[in-house]
């Protein structure tokens, strides 16, 4: 049991992982205690979710959205203070009475505040891989220069965690660990024919067989960029390098990563595909709550089956691993470039398979820099969706 209650902002409260933390920090009044919530501009749900956990604070970035919030909590007698823009989203993420920070924005909009959370020394659960993957060693640095603790939400690296539970820092070799088997369902399109994948609608691409998630990362997981984005994640948080992660296709969605040790053992962490359970885990560590996930029944699974990944058709894996391998703001570039060319696909202006060839030839057309400041991550993520926009038009326009 927990000797004081934990104080806590879930940032993109209103989204997939956001909806399923405050589903878990329900069940545990005694607790946790929200203090703060934070959305982009869904007014509707975030108001209905500050009736529900009367936090201190609740964020909209979008400033009309703001007002709109804060008279509607008004009207409902809601005492609730609301804040606006990324400044907002940065002070919630450093208040005293914060422990915890939730960091479940979608894409890069979520590094500022998810800094600010390490720079105040909370403990991070960290949902929102873009963050890490755009500003790799220097988003490190900051956990561990400021006595900030951070612990996997994304399925694949709370299961490796679990099945290694020294410190991230330490490094594979130093708890004995050969590899990290980083699993991935595929996606809805493992099997479909390569040249059917040119026609692919976005809602084809957002219904994950196995998750239900937010539109951005269900497309990335139906290109495997999702993947690719884990791989580097991986690199980051357990101190290692691609050449010790192997990618395993695993379509039931059950396990949910393994790893490998120096005697041969493989260690892996099972469950119903469903993010209260590692939200519940990062919450607790190192104790164990009720995530409201039901037990695993492995009659009804009846078998698991392993795939190695095809390039050739996940072109997006390879380009994110070659990203990490060339390191500096390589990885950034690539981020930024795959949230332009995804939102497009999402609207309708550029075509599935376009996706891969925007982000490699984003890739090609800037040079890579050292990663080392924020100024020079934030200047080539700009220069990136410069670029990435751009060629977005022309392929939309059929030029190549
Ligand atoms: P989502 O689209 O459902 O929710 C995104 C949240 O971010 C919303 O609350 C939205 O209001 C907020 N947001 C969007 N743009 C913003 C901006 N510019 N500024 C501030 N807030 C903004 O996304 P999700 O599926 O919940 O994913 C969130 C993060 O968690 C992503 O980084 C994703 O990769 C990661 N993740 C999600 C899952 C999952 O199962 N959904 C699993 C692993 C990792
Ligand atoms: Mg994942």
């Amino acid at each position: 049991m927990a000797e004081l209650i934990k104080g806590i902002t879930v940032l993109g409260a209103t989204g997939s992982i956001g909806v399923s933390t405050l589903d878990v920090l329900a069940r545990h009044p005694q607790r946790y205690r929200v203090v703060a919530l934070t959305a982009n501009r869904q007014v509707e749900r975030l108001l209905a979710q500050c009736l529900t956990h009367r936090p201190l604070f609740a964020v909209m970035v979008d400033e009309a959205a703001a007002e709109r919030l804060a008279a509607g909590l008004r009207e409902k007698g809601c005492e609730t203070e609301v804040l606006s823009g990324v400044a907002g989203l940065e002070r919630v993420a450093s208040l005293p009475e914060v422990d915890y920070v939730m960091a479940a924005i979608v894409g890069a909009a979520g590094l500022p505040p998810t800094l600010a959370a390490a720079r105040s020394g909370k403990r991070v659960l960290l949902a929102n891989k873009e963050a890490l993957v755009m500003s790799g060693r220097l988003f490190m640095d900051e956990i561990r220069n400021n006595g900030a603790e951070l612990l996997p939400i994304d399925s694949e690296h709370n299961a490796i965690f679990q099945c290694m539970p020294q410190h991230f820092e330490q490094g594979l070799d130093t708890v004995g660990v050969r590899r990290i088997l980083l699993t991935a369902s595929g996606g809805p399109f493992r099997s479909t024919p390569l040249d059917a994948l040119e026609g692919v609608t976005p809602e084809q691409a957002v219904a994950h067989p196995n998750w239900s998630m937010g539109r951005k990362i269900s497309v990335d997981s139906a290109t495997m960029m999702n993947k690719g984005l884990e791989v580097i994640e991986a690199c980051w948080l357990f101190n290692t390098t691609t050449a010790n992660i192997q990618v395993v296709l695993h379509p039931q969605s059950v396990i949910h990563s393994m790893v490998e040790y120096a005697d041969g053992s493989v260690l892996a962490q099972l469950g119903n595909p469903d993010m209260r359970t590692p939200i519940a885990h990062a919450l607790a560590w190192p104790e164990r709550i009720d995530s409201g996930v039901g037990s695993l029944d492995l009659f009804a699974v009846a078998r698991l089956d392993f795939e190695a990944p095809d390039l050739a058709r996940f072109p997006c894996l390879r380009l994110a691993g070659e990203a990490m391998d060339a390191g500096g703001t390589a990885p950034t570039i690539l981020n930024a470039a795959n949230e332009v060319a995804v939102e497009a696909f999402l609207d309708g202006q550029l075509g599935f398979t376009a996706i891969a060839p925007v982000i490699e030839k984003t890739l090609e057309q800037m040079s890579v820099r050292e990663a080392d400041s924020l100024a020079t991550i934030f200047d080539d993520d700009a220069a990136a969706r410069e670029i990435a926009l751009r060629l977005t038009r022309h392929h939309s326009l059929g030029v190549s």
